[in-house]
């Protein structure tokens, strides 16, 4: 990687951070980067751009086992997982991780954690999230349920296929109904920092949200001041890279290391693109978990943005699940996974695609249910927060 042309999309921000410098010292960069133990944000400062911590990186020297997201091929999944249906869903997955560039450390950071040597201060950290935008249509006074859901023999039944026709039908007008409303006609003043002090702020917005961790983004305070960076996928082009602007947490569970940050996008392709997507991808993810559910070797894999750079996509296997929390009556689970897929300083957040689970978290419209990337132990076994698993039943069985 020459360099990276995009350091955060912060073109148009720095005037809202005021006064506050954007960029720390050498010293201070370094030694904010210290202050996070085993977690694996990166921290930009003068001298210590994405691009310089990308060369000088000592946990994966050179970075050979990072493949630059639009390269990845079939080639790059080990044998018996080289399945265009799983290719395919790593690629959505990638179109849907974002760089984040937070440039500030909340005050309410609890002494001890994180970054909490550094309250107030506005030296920016990086890590990597999963955008996702939920789709109304979704909730449940709204869900259209009364269609088959066998599909068994669907393709010989003109009656099946009829209803499935006019539930897609019904679902793409519900779409554009709830894109105009949620997008389209905002009765609200848009509250990212380009509207916020205009004289003249954007009529059309909408909200997404990005899935990280919650030592990334920690609050409110931080996510106003986080730069999301969609499409960050060549180091030398910004050719269609979008910026997106963090704006509160709105959900998130600390022990657990996840927060859903609430972003505004003023781009209403970006907006359309993620909400007529989200059932194929919530049905994807399920797919592919039963498809692979007795794999010999669990994959890991993990789309991210080491280092702030471009987006790598790296390949591993799962070595260790730990359930943290059982439900006997449900078989539900909360789990944990150690992993040696390749992570570096930037991937703390990053969506961890996991083969071989016991079950995917229940889709809803309101949480994404990826494991995210959290820390490393000794630089070489990596581990994930904490997200549920429910009990999976399969088709076959
Ligand atoms: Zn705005
Ligand atoms: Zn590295």
């Amino acid at each position: 990687m020459a360099h990276c042309l995009v350091t955060g999309g912060s073109k148009g921000v720095e005037g809202e951070w005021g006064d506050l410098d954007p960029r720390g010292s050498p010293d201070l960069t370094l030694a904010k980067k210290k202050d996070q133990g085993n977690y694996e944000c990166e921290v930009l400062g003068e001298g210590s751009e994405g691009a310089v911590q990308w060369k000088k990186c000592t946990k994966n020297p050179g970075h050979l086992n990072f493949i630059p997201a639009p390269k990845f091929s079939l080639d790059h999944l080990p044998g018996e997982y080289r399945d265009e249906e799983l290719l395919e869903f790593v690629r959505v997955v990638s179109d849907r991780t974002v760089k984040l560039t937070v440039g500030y450390t909340s005050t309410n950071r609890p002494d001890g954690f994180i970054f909490s040597n550094f309250r107030g201060t506005s030296i920016p950290h990086t890590g990597t999230g999963f955008l996702y935008c939920y789709n109304y249509g979704d909730e449940p006074q709204l869900n259209v349920s009364d269609v088959s859901q066998d599909e068994s023999d669907e393709d010989d039944d003109p009656v099946k296929n009829s209803e499935t026709d006019s539930k897609d039908e019904i679902e793409e007008d519900e779409d554009d109904f709830q894109i105009i409303e949620q997008f389209d006609l905002r009765l609200d003043r848009c509250p990212c920092p380009e509207c916020t002090n205009s004289d003249d702020p954007k009529r059309s917005w909408g909200y997404v949200y990005a899935h990280t961790a919650k030592h990334v983004v920690y609050d409110d305070s931080e996510a106003k001041r986080t730069v999301v960076t969609l499409n960050y996928n060549d180091p030398d082009c910004s050719e269609g890279v979008k910026t997106l602007y963090g704006d509160a947490v709105t959900w998130e569970d600390g022990d657990r290391d996840w927060c859903n940050m609430t972003c505004v996008t003023h781009d209403r392709d970006v907006y359309q693109s993620l909400y007529s997507k989200e059932r194929d991808r919530e049905e994807q993810h399920t797919d592919i978990n039963e498809k692979f559910w007795r794999c010999k070797t669990p994959l890991a894999i993990i789309v991210s943005h080491p280092h702030g750079c471009a987006k790598q996509i790296t390949v591993g296997q799962w070595t260790n699940r730990t359930v943290k929390f059982d439900n006997q009556e449900s078989g539900d689970q909360m789990t944990e996974y150690t992993y040696d897929t390749p992570t570096c300083s930037g991937t703390s957040g990053a969506p961890v695609v996991l083969l071989g689970e016991k079950g995917v978290g229940r889709e809803t419209w309101w949480y994404p249910h990826y494991h995210t990337h959290s820390g490393t132990f000794d630089g070489k076994l990596n581990i994930s927060g904490t997200s549920d698993e429910s009990k999976v039943e399969l088709d076959d069985q």
